[in-house]
């Protein structure tokens, strides 16, 4: 063939890749089954499953007997008041989770024993709730830690009796049918909109001894709130499954 020939095909095909990333560029609208949905962001945003609005704890149980949940709900307010740990009526996997919070305004007891409750992802592990301003404890126990597992990246605690917001993108763990796990859980945590946990792999049950190991479970389980002994409060709770 001849040397015009290929500087021919040549030219074409230099003009043919920057014509498709123009094309690209140029933002081209793709088939409507890929479009990202339409949610109002709120808050909460619209697809978001209101767990605690202010009203009542209908969408939660005990723990322990199942029956209601019995935390005082006054102004708005959840209050945790020594009737156990209360756990959701439905039952959740991979989600988008926002929790607002406080410790309680009068300070009593210190470390474990001031402003302690937690978040219980899938019932089993923990997000540490604690009155973390200027209270010291072992770092992975304190506000914004997996429990015994990872202490928060930063301690941005706010004073006692001031409201505070957890905000968790959280990836349930995989088992096999016969048990074995196939993926760990992870989980990312925004406390007061900074990051404190990055992305990082929960790796068992958060217990308060021994090493985190995991129990196989179904991929979906309720969310519970830890009734530690102390009055702390909750209030706009929601959650977006994934
Ligand atoms: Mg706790």
């Amino acid at each position: 063939m001849k040397p015009a020939f290929f500087t021919i095909l040549f030219a074409l095909a230099c003009c043919a890749a920057p014509t498709a990333a123009r094309a690209a560029d140029a933002g081209e609208i793709p088939p409507p089954k890929d479009e990202p949905r339409v949610v109002d962001p709120g808050p909460p945003p619209a697809d978001a499953i209101v767990l605690f609005d202010g009203s009542d704890l209908s969408q939660w149980k005990s723990q322990k007997d199942g029956g209601p949940a019995r935390w005082e709900v006054k102004d708005g307010v959840a209050t945790v008041n020594g009737t156990g740990s209360i756990a959701t009526r439905q039952e959740f996997g991979d989600c988008q989770l926002h929790v607002e919070w406080a410790s309680p305004e009068k300070v009593t007891g210190n470390g474990q024993g001031r402003g302690n409750s937690g978040i219980y992802l899938q019932g089993r592990y923990e997000l540490q709730v604690l009155d973390s301003y200027d209270n010291k404890t072992y770092y992975h126990g304190q506000a914004g830690s997996i429990y015994k597992q990872y202490a928060p990246l930063v301690n941005v605690s706010r004073e006692p009796g001031a409201w505070q917001s957890y905000d968790v993108i959280y990836h349930a763990p995989r088992f096999s049918t016969e048990g074995k796990l196939t993926k760990p859980a992870d989980v990312t945590v925004l406390q007061n909109g900074v990051l404190v946990q990055d992305h990082v792999e929960i790796k068992g049950l958060t217990g308060p001894s021994g090493a985190p190991k995991y129990q196989a479970h179904p991929l979906k389980q309720p969310l519970s709130l830890q009734d530690h002994g102390n009055p702390v409060r909750f209030r706009n709770i929601w959650i977006r499954e994934l």
